[in-house]
């Protein structure tokens, strides 16, 4: 048997070190990767896969790319959910004795991804890490780009909420505890099932002291108090967790990673994740795309942190009254001075991504041009500050917390170039008159070129040969090139170095000697602005602190800004917030199909909560805007909570602890649950979450079944709804709804108006109180465009229908016999599990009365 090559043992021994991650295996000017790896890389990448001998009996799979090229590779690589492990050769061939040295230098991972074509700018790349530990589950979610590094936690009950924020934090990457993996399989399986790359780490898990270590070292803290996670054990696991990954695969110095935000899910609105998206809060449901979403409509933010940051502020409304009220007094001092906000916002354009140029800093990749993008946009605050110091005290006390860090940037100023290269190792970067020797460098290789300039003009003369030249080659340095023809007037001082076809370049001792003065000089001048540079580099990443509390509050004033720009340009008003649980709104719209529509066109409507009016049981034909008006309820209240102006004419809202819905049809295809079955979970979440100080939205429930199972269904929601004394929008076509009216108190009928002539019929959108009885079904669909005979036909038979109806009357159990059958349905369900996406077939909602009702269309 043949031994296999030295190079070949070093790959198998640094592949073993990282065998979940396709190793980039730095040979010459190639990355080469070999077996199952190359395998894997020639189809994923498209290249040609070829072998090599290893000094095995048979050649070893073999694909490689340019060095010079590998970006695109790599980043193709993690977009398909990889990690790529970069190895370098860590010393000089030249200098090596046997076998180049090669070391992992960096694991590119989708959580850790630094590519700016791969992230998008207005919103966070998270890591994300979880852990059960002492009964508690625990959260960290980290952007290494910007050094956001936030944390959570949960008691042992509250798996539903830790689940609904991990789906807020999009994960690209998510870490578990294999504690946590172990005790829930089922949860792992459910987050590979939604896309996300999971991976258990470290596979010997971490004890919460070799945690709290990990932290303290790294913040250099002697305490976690100062973090507010000092007791939070599942919080500090997770937290360790994403650091020392992190550490681990970046190999890199974290120093923008600088503080630790605790974070608690009772500070803001919960929303789960259904409802998110429901409610198109960031993306549609359809296309997923920020364009037709609440945000689309609201976010007029400038910068990518205020992008960044509206779309948190979106997804986590709050719930402390105070607080809201702190944004809104900021929001409207913007709107009050319009001159101010325009300012503001203008100069805010001028400032780049400083949290992702404060990333760069700490990992040595910021080039010339990122610093002077730092300097011209820390140049843009004083300015800014200014003009909020001469406005109302509020925004005085804005600017009193942004620091422009001038000193940093007239520093970057004074020593970069206006227009610095790309590279930062080939000179040409630093500015005249900052360093002495830099410029004393710059006049000698200065001046030796323009000697070289004169002397090709000299020895044109002296020779009489007019075609020659005085080039320059990597080996042979400065040369003079005559052509064949003249070769009988080179003179005898000229030493031949080198012959071409048609000619033949020679050297002088003269030439030689300027020719050292000149590369000696660039030589050391290219070192020497290097090194001064990275001096600089360093000292920024000095105060990479000071940078993101700044970058913090520049986005915050963005955010403010924008909330203030739309107000203004959308007609919104600023909400009175207060504790108790009224909600009234006048003249309410909804934000997004009102911007679709155009101005003027929507038709705003009122909505009123109190105590004895918490159910709001609304009918009308389907298109009437039904759905609409829920949605546009749920987003007031929403927009109130983050502290915007909202889209009404008034509006007094008292703050809400959740906001549930249920809306629209959609078939769960991931987890193969049919859309009946969908809508049940998510009415049995509702039913057990829900508190009186919820706000929840159920459109059309039990229109996915028969319609008596349907009704019947519709009507025990309602009334368990009633019960919880939830604020709820109930919206049904189950017309005998309309007497729970009678029999329950807080239950309150509207509907939306149509206007009815003859066989047409007109949607006037407008919600007036009392029930209807008449569904439209038909007229909708004849506006749908069935044809004719279908519509005829279907009159036929509704009539038919309608007869046999009016002899056999439904009935509907009284509500004292219901309540008991419910209430087991329920508890039942509880005790079988919590998480919607494991909901199995025996926990369904069914009807407890086992008599030989309708089938299903389960
Ligand atoms: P439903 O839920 O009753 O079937 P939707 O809420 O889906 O009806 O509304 C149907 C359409 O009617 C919407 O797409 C929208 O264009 C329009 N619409 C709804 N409400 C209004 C309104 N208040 N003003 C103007 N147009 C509206």
């Amino acid at each position: 048997m043949k031994a296999v090559t030295p190079m070949m043992r070093q790959y198998q021994e640094i592949k073993n070190q990282n065998p979940e991650a396709i190793l980039f295996f730095r040979l010459g000017d190639f990355y080469e990767m070999f077996g199952p790896d190359a395998i894997l890389a020639s189809r994923e990448l498209e290249i040609t896969l070829t072998g090599r001998d290893a000094g095995l009996e048979e050649r070893i799979p073999m694909c490689g790319v340019p060095f010079h090229s590998a970006q695109g590779y790599i980043s193709r690589l993690v977009e398909k959910g990889y990690k790529v492990a970069i190895c370098e050769q860590v010393e000089d061939p030249a200098a090596a004795k046997g076998i180049v040295r090669r070391e992992v230098v960096r694991v590119i991972t989708p959580g850790t991804i630094m590519d700016m074509n791969l992230i998008e700018e207005k919103s966070n790349n998270f890591l994300v890490c979880a852990a059960l530990n002492a009964d508690e589950w625990g959260l960290a979610a980290l952007d290494v780009f910007t050094g956001d590094f936030q944390t959570a936690r949960w008691n042992g009950r509250e798996m539903a909420a830790f689940q609904a924020e991990i789906m807020r934090l999009a994960p690209k990457e998510l870490l578990l505890h294999p504690s946590l993996a172990n005790a829930y399989p089922e949860l792992v399986s459910g987050w590979k099932k939604q896309g996300i790359l999971v991976s258990e780490y470290p596979r010997e898990g971490l004890t919460l002291e070799q945690a709290v270590t990990v932290l303290k070292r790294h913040f250099t803290v002697s305490s976690l108090d100062a973090f507010g996670c000092a007791h939070w054990p599942g919080a500090i696991v997770a937290s360790a967790i994403a650091l020392r990954y992190v550490q681990e695969t970046q190999k890199a110095n974290l120093r923008h990673i600088s503080r630790l935000t605790s974070y608690t899910t009772e500070q803001f609105m919960r929303l789960d994740p259904a409802t998110r998206r429901n409610l198109e809060l960031t993306q549609t449901m359809r296309e997923g795309s920020r364009k037709g979403s609440l945000l689309g409509v609201i976010d007029k933010t400038v910068t990518a942190m205020g992008g960044r940051l509206i779309k948190r502020w979106i997804e986590q409304p709050l719930t402390q009254v105070t607080e809201i009220h702190h944004r809104q007094r900021i929001v409207s001092a913007l709107i009050d001075d319009g001159l101010l906000r325009q300012d503001v916002r203008a100069g805010l354009r001028s400032v780049y991504d400083l949290e992702r140029l404060a990333g760069k800093v700490a990992y040595g990749s910021a080039n010339g041009r990122d610093l002077l993008a730092l300097a011209t946009s820390l140049q843009a605050l004083p300015e800014i500050l200014d003009k909020l110091r001469q406005g109302p005290p509020i925004l005085a006390e804005v600017a009193a917390q942004i620091d422009p860090l001038t000193a940093i940037a007239s520093r970057i100023r004074e020593t970069i170039v206006d227009e610095p290269p790309v590279s930062v190792r080939d000179g040409g970067i630093i500015r005249p008159g900052f360093h002495e020797e830099v410029d004393e460098l710059r006049e000698a290789a200065g001046s030796g070129k323009e000697w070289l300039a004169h002397l090709e003009q000299r020895e044109r003369e002296r020779t009489g040969i007019r075609s020659l030249k005085v080039g320059f080659n990597k080996v042979f340095g400065y040369y003079i090139e005559v052509t064949r023809a003249h070769m009988a007037s080179v003179p005898e001082d000229y030493i031949r170095k080198q012959t071409l076809a048609n000619g033949e370049r020679y050297i002088t001792p003269e030439l030689k000697n300027y020719e050292e003065k000149i590369l000696g000089a660039e030589e050391k001048l290219t070192q020497l602005e290097y090194r001064l540079f990275t001096e600089l580099r360093s000292s920024i990443e000095e105060v990479l602190p000071q940078l993101q509390v700044t970058a913090d509050q520049v986005a915050q004033l963005d955010v403010w800004a924008s909330f203030a720009q739309v107000a203004v340009e959308q007609g919104y008003i600023c909400p009175e917030i207060h504790d108790n649980s009224q909600i009234s709104i006048q003249g309410g719209r909804h934000p997004v199909v009102e911007a679709h529509l155009g101005p003027g066109l929507f038709v705003p409507n009122d909505t009123a909560f109190s105590d004895d009016q918490t159910l709001l049981l609304i009918t009308g034909p389907n298109m009437a805007g039904k759905s609409t008006y829920m949605r546009q309820v749920a987003l007031i209240v929403l927009l109130a909570q983050v502290g915007a102006f909202v889209p009404a004419a008034s509006a007094s809202i008292g703050v809400v602890d959740r906001i549930f819905t249920r809306v629209g049809a959609s078939d769960d295809l991931a987890t193969g649950q049919s859309t009946f079955m969908v809508e049940m979970t998510e009415v049995a979440h509702i039913l057990h979450h829900a508190s009186s100080r919820s706000l929840v939205v159920l459109d059309e429930v039990g229109r996915g079944t028969s319609t008596y199972d349907g009704m019947a269904i519709a009507w025990a929601v309602a009334e368990a709804i009633q019960r919880l004394g939830a604020k709820s929008l109930f919206a049904t076509h189950y017309h005998e709804l309309v007497h729970l009216e009678e029999t329950l108190p807080g239950v309150r009928c509207y509907n939306i108006a149509v206007r009815e002539s003859g066989d047409d019929i007109a949607f006037l959108h407008q919600i007036r109180l009392g029930g209807v009885n008449k569904s439209y079904g038909i007229q909708v669909a004849r506006l749908a465009g069935l044809p004719s005979m279908v519509i005829n036909r279907a009159k036929e038979i509704l009539s038919g229908l309608e007869q046999k109806d009016g002899k056999k009357a439904i009935s509907i159990p009284s509500e004292r016999d219901e309540q008991p059958s419910l209430q087991r349905t329920l508890v039942r369900q509880e005790s079988n599990n919590v998480s919607p996406g494991a909901f199995s077939h025996e926990g369904s909602v069914t009807s407890h009365d086992d008599s030989d009702s309708e089938t299903s269309q389960m």
